[in-house]
């Protein structure tokens, strides 16, 4: 009886029947937001040290008819969940690749790299190499201007497949980075053995870094770990000037955040790097 009393309260849960009935809603306006292109890219500025302007990751923003603009933190774990992911992560790349493309015939663009989101169920899907390699070839892209951004939970199913794909991707000159670094857990005798450019520390450890010593030891350690492997560097989430110049003492050289710029419109990006001052 207790057992059927625990079911029934699960079952009539209040929260649960609308969060559920929410999360419908919310994944049927999803499939309808593929077809109609209701996505757009938005692109925040990554840059060196001495303050020159490398390029953008791409994060992607719905604008949804009836919410207005809802957050990727909203969909993307929605998206991951239905396997949408893998039409909408692969629409992603592709303006991505045509953006570069685009670029590559503008002397002021030409040298920006675009760093894409890729989630570890798009990663895992059969066929993401040939989807990548038909998005180059297609477009027209240079391929050692794109960049891939996968977290931890991309790289733990089948290692040595995960090993050999990333080992295709540099082939085809596509730069591979370890995103939200530091809250995973790779083991660091598999971290070497991946083909990785670029390790990008968390903003969990960059918001903490003046007040917390253990976020400070942790960004301190990934640089260090970069140090050894040979890996970049770059520091997400960045705000203030207290933070960056802490970083660059411990001999970080690139960084992302709203210090140097916010996620802009497309447009708004490419006038971003009109007004950059060269230095
Ligand atoms: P992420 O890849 O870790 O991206 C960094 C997030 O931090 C972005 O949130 C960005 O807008 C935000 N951010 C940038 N600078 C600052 C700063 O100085 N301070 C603070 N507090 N936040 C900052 P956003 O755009 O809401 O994206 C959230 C997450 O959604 C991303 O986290 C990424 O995991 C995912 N995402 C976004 N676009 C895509 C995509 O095209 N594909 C996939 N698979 N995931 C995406
Ligand atoms: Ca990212
Ligand atoms: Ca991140
Ligand atoms: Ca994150």
């Amino acid at each position: 009886a207790k057992a059927a009393g625990r079911n029934q309260l699960c079952f009539f849960d209040p929260v649960t029947q609308a969060a559920l009935a929410e999360r419908a809603v919310l994944e049927a306006d999803l499939r309808v937001a593929l077809r109609n292109t209701q996505f757009e890219l938005h692109l925040q500025a990554q840059v060196t040290h001495l303050g020159a302007l490398t390029g953008a990751e791409v994060l992607l923003r719905w604008r949804h008819p009836v919410r207005g603009w809802v957050s990727p933190a909203q969909f993307i774990p929605l998206a991951e969940q239905t396997g949408l992911i893998v039409p909408l992560g692969e629409w992603v790349l592709q303006q991505a690749c045509f953006q570069l493309a685009l670029w590559a015939e503008q002397p002021r663009m030409a040298g920006l790299t675009l760093a894409v989101n890729v989630s570890a169920h798009q990663f895992r899907q059969k066929g993401f190499l040939e989807t990548v390699q038909n998005l180059l070839s297609r477009s027209g892209a240079p391929a050692h201007r794109l960049k891939l951004e996968l977290t931890e939970s991309a790289l733990v199913d089948d290692v040595e497949a995960v090993i050999a794909l990333m080992g295709e991707l540099k082939q085809l000159g596509v730069k591979l980075s370890l995103d939200d670094f530091g809250t995973g857990y790779s083991s660091l005798a598999y971290l070497k053995r991946l083909p990785l450019k670029q390790l990008k520390i968390d903003q969990s450890f960059v918001r903490d870094l003046l007040n917390e010593p253990n976020a400070r030891a942790i960004a301190h350690a990934i640089l260090q770990l970069g140090e050894s492997l040979g890996l970049q560097v770059i520091a997400e989430g960045v705000e203030t000037e207290a933070q960056r110049s802490l970083l660059v003492e411990m001999g970080c050289l690139a960084f992302q955040g709203y210090l140097f710029s916010p996620p802009l419109p497309l447009a708004d990006f490419i006038q971003l790097t009109r007004d950059w001052p060269s230095r």
